[in-house]
């Protein structure tokens, strides 16, 4: 690299890599604490929620050190997708996978050798084969990350055997620092990965868990096509997951949403690996928006633009909602988690953990421990404290609230749920069904599960219910009105508060307890909670990058973005994340120097995409009669340096002017894009005020445009331009007029 001097870790030239390859301003404190310890040859070990910026700790210390880091990653599909969005920064990075060509895994040898590259990605398993650790070392690998390192260990949710020969490589290459990266917050995983990676002294830099882009919701089933319609609805802009606990689920899930309109898929591990490769892609690409999917649909979703991660039903723990969760709004701008919740779930998966337990034979503590997690899930879940302030302090931090009315993104907070009118009535035809289906015979009553208690309450007469002769009940039909889902959820609610009893077992069935009695002799009241119905809320529109954009604008570059991401295959958000397209929509850059400006934006993107995605601004700016090149943040990017840059960069257009080179020419030989060229050449003419301007606008033209704008009396671009139909573009126009005029003209 020309530009490199090594070790130099100061907060100007951290500032200046910042810049030139992601466009952004600064690093994150903890950031900057992961990347000195790194460029100091110390062990780290590096805890950040997902979305953090965990990937800049270790993609950041080779440019400054100007050697090759080691990467080691779970999975090959989350390594190219990393390879492929630091190749379009223009950041020397490649994989080792097991499956590739002799000539491929011989070029990244061959820039091994030079120390050309700055990252190389590889697989636990693909490391281990032969003597290639001892290889790499010998080519002067000096430090190693270790990506998603919970995978070391049982206690994380992601245990991989094959992460546990990690704990070879601190004798297989002595002299070698390791940094280890993860988003789990448990301390127990924590201490694992240190013990296991034999980390030294390691500097621990652990980040705050709550992230305060997400709404957390948690409303009760009542609906679950039409909440989960809804929640899609809300945020049609961006992706929405929802997880289901079963395959079965997502498929009949996925259906119904395809019933409505909606594009979806279902995702799980039963699938065919085409299909689940297929369903991936397209997610990534952004033509498809709706995953409906089982935890199978996890690691290597890097999404950034998640906008919305439903449960179906509670998951089965507290750090596997996080988890799934952390799938949202990676991107930091604001997404809603929706936990849709029955007290039927946790019966669910207590009997999933059960059955299993039997099948594999798994360890009684282990499965206590299993329980254990359940029921602090559900306590978190049924609980009436802010989500946020109750995830927090389940990781053993301290969540100190924005303001005294709370989060203001949860559900309780919000003041989201609400009692159901007439809850006392409802409970009490509830259980007097339960009572009346039992056959009267105190002994030996009958009983029932809540699916045939709704079905009778809302006088469906199936086979079963005819067969049993319980259409002639007087309860039958007696809550028809309410939807079968939400007398589902109303029933879980009596047995969650122990006015209803459940039977463990198989087919979990109904039986009235002592306080059923009390209720149904009306000696007690019962309140029935839901969710306000009035719950369209957007999660607020609060984040790094706040501030309104034209929408419009910001749906016409998705679209560029995804035509570029199909022409490059590569992820749509690796193109650029929705953060800078919206800054982008804000600012409205029509030109490169402005583009430039955009956060999110570094040298090689502005070269390559810049004149794609202005002349998409320019163009929905000219159409929509808006404004262009507004700043963004003041005092952004006006560094003398790169002032003084411009100038050298414009006095060198200048000299091939006066050569009388075309703009497409002196564009490639400068390697800008001819947008930024014309400008130049608006102000050469504007200068230097040529007679002759022939070798730009040829003479048809020349007249076309002057005879144009003597006619509208115009001394302005847009109306010359609408005249013209769009036949001549505005650079011509801006070049002739600003030498008819003698200076130049304004855009709009
Ligand atoms: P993690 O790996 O911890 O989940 P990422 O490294 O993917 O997080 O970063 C999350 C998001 O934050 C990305 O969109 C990234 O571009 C952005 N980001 C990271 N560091 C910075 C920074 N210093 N300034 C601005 N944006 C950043
Ligand atoms: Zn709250």
């Amino acid at each position: 690299m020309q530009d490199f001097k090594p070790n130099d870790a100061s907060p100007e030239r951290i500032r200046e890599i910042l810049l030139k390859y992601w466009g952004f301003e600064a690093v994150r404190p903890l950031q900057n604490q992961a990347v000195l310890a790194t460029v100091a040859g110390r062990d780290s070990l590096v805890v950040m929620p997902t979305g953090g910026g965990k990937s800049l700790c270790y993609q950041l210390p080779p440019l400054l050190t100007g050697r090759t880091t080691l990467v080691i990653s779970p999975l090959i599909a989350l390594m190219k997708d990393q390879v492929d969005a630091l190749r379009l920064i223009g950041y020397p990075a490649a994989a080792l996978n097991s499956s590739q060509t002799p000539d491929e895994v011989r070029g990244i040898w061959d820039a091994l050798r030079e120390g050309s590259l700055r990252l190389l990605f590889i697989s636990p398993e693909r490391l281990f084969q032969g003597s290639l650790v001892e290889l790499l070392g010998e080519m002067g690998i000096t430090h190693v990350a270790v990506d998603e390192a919970h995978c070391i260990s049982q206690w994380g949710h992601d245990f991989r055997p094959e992460y546990r020969r990690l704990s070879e490589l601190r004798v297989r290459m002595p002299g070698v620092s390791f940094q280890a990266l993860t988003a789990t917050a448990t301390p127990r995983v924590r201490e694992d990965i240190a013990q296991q990676l034999r980390l030294r002294d390691p500097v621990t830099i652990v980040g705050t868990f709550d992230r305060p882009n997400l709404t957390y919701r948690v409303h009760q089933r009542t609906d679950l096509v039409e909440q989960v319609v809804g929640a899609t609805q809300r945020h049609k802009e961006g992706a929405t997951i929802v997880y289901c606990i079963s395959r079965k689920d997502t498929e009949n899930l996925a259906d119904e949403l395809r019933r409505r309109k909606i594009k979806a898929a279902a995702y799980h591990a039963g699938l065919g690996a085409g299909v689940r490769q297929r369903v991936q892609e397209h997610f990534k690409q952004e033509r498809l928006d709706v995953v409906v999917a089982t935890v199978a649909f996890g690691m290597g979703i890097d999404r950034s633009n998640v906008r919305c991660v439903v449960h179906a039903a509670m998951p089965k723990s507290v750090e596997a909602y996080q988890q799934e969760t952390g799938r949202a709004g990676r991107d930091g701008l604001p997404a809603e988690c929706l936990l849709l919740y029955s007290a039927a779930d946790a019966m669910k998966w207590s009997r999933i953990i059960e059955l299993s337990a039997r099948e594999h034979e798994t360890e009684p503590a282990q499965v206590t421990h299993q329980l254990q997690m359940l029921e602090e899930l559900r306590r978190l879940v049924t609980g009436s404290r802010c989500r946020h302030r109750a995830l927090s302090e389940y990781f053993g931090q301290e969540y100190v609230a924005p303001s005294t009315e709370g989060c203001g993104a949860c559900d309780v907070c919000l003041r989201e749920s609400r009692e159901v009118a007439d809850s006392t009535v409802i409970a009490q035809k509830i259980l007097s069904c339960v009572f009346r289906v039992s056959g009267g015979d105190p002994e030996r009553p009958l009983s029932f599960g809540a699916k045939h208690i709704a079905t009778v309450l809302r006088g469906r007469a199936t086979a079963d219910v005819m067969r049993r002769g319980h259409h002639e009940l007087s309860t039958f039909g007696l809550l028809a009105d309410i939807p079968m889902d939400t007398l589902g959820n109303y029933i879980d609610q009596l047995v969650d508060t122990g006015l209803l009893g459940r039977e463990h077992g198989q087919y979990p069935t109904l039986y009235l307890t002592s306080s059923s009695w009390e209720v149904l002799r009306g000696k007690r009241s019962v309140e029935l909670r839901t969710t306000r119905a009035e719950t369209g809320v957007a999660p607020r529109a609060e984040s790094e990058a706040a501030g309104p954009f034209d929408a419009g604008l910001f749906e016409r570059l998705r679209e560029v973005r995804r035509e570029l991401a199909g022409r490059f295959e590569v992820p749509a958000y690796i193109i650029f994340g929705d953060a800078a397209l919206q800054e982008m929509a804000r600012v409205r850059p029509v030109n490169l120097e402005a583009f430039r400006t955009v956060k999110g934006v570094g040298e090689r993107k502005a070269a390559d995409f810049g004149d794609r995605f202005t002349a998409e601004i320019a163009e929905y700016c000219r159409t929509n009669g808006l404004s262009t090149n507004n700043s963004s943040v003041p005092g952004r990017r006006a560094s003398k340096a790169s002032a003084a840059g411009r100038g050298s960069l414009r006095a060198r257009s200048f000299e091939m002017f006066d050569q009388g080179r075309s703009v497409e020419d002196v564009a490639s030989q400068m390697g800008l894009s001819p947008a930024t060229i014309a400008g130049h050449l608006a102000r050469y003419i504007e200068e230097r005020k040529p007679a002759d301007i022939s070798a730009w606008i040829d003479p048809a033209t020349y007249e076309l445009i002057t005879s144009a704008a003597r006619k509208l009396n115009a001394d302005r671009l847009k109306p010359v331009f609408d005249h013209l139909a769009g036949l001549v573009p505005y650079d011509k126009i801006r070049i002739t007029l600003t030498h008819v005029m003698g200076s130049r003209v304004g855009e709009d």
